[in-house]
């Protein structure tokens, strides 16, 4: 049911009450007054249908609220930060007032980012010959800078 059948459903009732108040046939005004009995029923459901869809449409709505400040927030965020590939190829995004040939003092995750979301990546263990770093919300790990070489000792030699 829907508000329009909310409307007519409200006209019948009124057209009920009119036969029961002039009609000087006692079983027509039985008759209406079953009627009206059975729809004033009907009334209080469709009441109970539009209470529980007003409940749900206001929950969506601060939800949507909700969604909206998120999003407000990310923009006002989004102007500090620009895209950035790290000196191991890592795609992130950095503060945007590090000078260019400074090494940010802290990236954040390119895939949350895309989400709406930012992420201040972290320092991880190191992986293969790489320093990591990596996101605490969606646990991506990203190569930040080559680890140094470190000269392979070799032995002295011996001697004869
Ligand atoms: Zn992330």
């Amino acid at each position: 049911m829907d508000l329009i059948s909310s409307v007519t459903l409200t006209k019948q009732l009124f057209e009920l009450v009119n036969i029961i108040k002039d009609e000087r046939d006692q079983q027509k005004v039985k008759e209406a007054a079953g009627a009206l009995s059975e729809k004033i029923t009907t009334l209080q459901l469709l009441n109970s249908e539009i209470s529980s869809l007003y409940h749900s449409e206001k929950q969506r709505a601060m939800e949507i609220c909700e969604e909206n400040t998120k999003l407000k927030m990310f923009i006002s965020n989004i102007e500090h930060y620009t895209l950035h590939k790290t000196p191991a190829g890592s795609i992130t995004y950095k503060p945007q007032d590090t000078p260019e040939n400074e090494v940010p003092s802290y990236y954040v995750c390119a895939h949350c980012y895309q989400k709406t979301i930012i992420s201040i990546l972290q320092p991880s263990a190191d992986e293969f010959a790489f320093h990591m770093l990596y996101c605490p919300e969606c646990k991506n790990k990203f190569r930040s800078t080559p680890l140094p070489l470190v000269p392979k000792r070799i032995p002295p030699p011996r001697s004869p």
